[in-house]
């Protein structure tokens, strides 16, 4: 057996555990920037009594940074430099939010404490100068709020870039959040489309993770216990918001799939996703949602075993035969998209047919290295354009 692991310092998990904020900032700096996400949370009286905790135990705020899309480029630059000319230096980075703050909290970490590139740029795999991340990013603390991408656990950040239209990592395995503080009770304000989707990135990442080349025993055993909680509470959460073990179980999930997916990679659809959000300003989630039933149809050839597994699982039934599990691990997810209301054609999800083979070009990076199935320039094309 032949594995590494990477994973945060600490994680504190519970209904609202939020009460531990201050103290758990507290045990990595005095001096903070928060970068936040949703206005919802930031004009509720949740903000108010988070940012009390800190008072209370001495951690000063110095700069407040909000992000409302994927961050861009220059969303990090500029974040960076309003960091560097704080007042007071800060010595540790907060991110609470969805995906889109979490990442742009771990990028600002990264960047405030390697200045040796002039922008984010030169250091994103694939565009600029190839600059690594060679000095320690002050330390963060991540409170994920939607329960989806799991970028709380994981090492990378995904940035925006505009030309070439493309997603790009900025990526090291310095840039885990040091401590991570997951209360389920701050996902119960977001709308149900937020929560389809990121519900659904969630669950996407746990069956790439799971059928990826680059699966280990154990973030396969991670993946499986976090879909036996996702699957049966996906629905619930998008129904009722305020479903305390729908919630819980969801925030769970997507903090298995960021363990999981940091250490054994993802698969095409998390590869095709990527320029479906940089050329279609296709969502993140919603992307995953429409191309995880395509994917595991194209893996089914070449990742029987472990579709097997997943196939009796979602049926909770062991003892279908090997053909019914395939079966049931593509009917169970169509059925899910179904109720969640997911496009299932990527033209409704806007996408142009002239589009196509710059998707195919855009979608060669470190997810689709994962898929089981290799596949040619050629043959994907015929796959999204099956399913245009
Ligand atoms: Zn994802």
């Amino acid at each position: 057996m032949l594995f590494s692991l990477l994973l945060p310092q600490k994680v504190v998990f519970g209904w609202s555990k939020r009460g531990e904020f201050g103290e758990l900032a507290s045990e990595l700096g005095t001096t903070a920037v928060v970068v936040h996400g949703s206005r919802t949370l930031h004009n509720s009286t949740l903000w108010a009594e988070l940012m009390a905790t800190l008072e209370e135990q001495g951690v000063r705020v110095v700069r407040e940074i909000g992000i409302r899309r994927e961050p861009t480029i220059e969303d990090v630059d500029s974040a960076t430099a309003k960091v560097l000319s704080s007042s007071s230096p800060p010595d540790m980075v907060i991110g609470i939010g969805g995906g889109a703050a979490i990442d742009l909290a771990k990028a600002v970490s990264a960047m405030a404490t390697n200045q040796q590139g002039e922008s984010v740029r030169d250091y994103l795999e694939g565009v600029g100068k190839g600059l690594s991340i060679e000095n320690a990013p002050l330390p963060m603390l991540a409170v994920p709020t939607t329960a989806g991408t799991g970028s709380e656990a994981t090492k990378n950040a995904v940035i925006s870039v505009d030309d070439p239209p493309c997603k790009k990592s900025l990526r090291s395995e310095k840039m885990v959040p040091k401590i991570i503080l997951i209360d389920p009770e701050l996902s119960v304000t977001v709308p149900p489309s937020v929560t389809a989707a990121s519900g659904m990135d969630a669950i996407t990442q746990l069956i790439e993770s799971y059928i990826s080349s680059r699966a280990t025993p154990l973030t396969q055993s991670l993946c499986l216990e976090g879909l036996k909680h996702a699957l049966p509470n996906m629905k619930r959460a998008f129904v009722d918001g305020t479903d305390q073990p729908a919630r819980t179980a969801m925030a769970y999930a997507a903090f298995l799939s960021g363990v999981s997916l940091a250490n054994s990679g993802l698969g095409m659809a998390h590869g095709i996703a990527a320029p479906l959000g940089a050329h279609c300003d296709v969502p993140h989630g919603l992307a995953c949602a429409t191309l995880l039933p395509i994917a595991l149809k194209t893996n089914q050839t070449v990742s029987r075993k472990q579709q097997v597994v997943l196939g009796k699982l979602f049926a909770k039934n062991p003892h279908l035969s090997k053909e019914n599990a395939i079966a049931a691990s593509i009917s169970h997810i169509e059925n899910l998209c179904d109720d969640l209301s997911i496009p299932k054609r990527l033209r409704d999800l806007g996408v142009l047919k002239e589009q196509l083979n710059d998707i195919v070009t855009g979608s060669r990076g470190n997810s689709m290295n994962g898929n089981p199935r290799v596949l040619t320039d050629e043959e994907l094309y015929s796959i999204l354009e099956e399913h245009w």
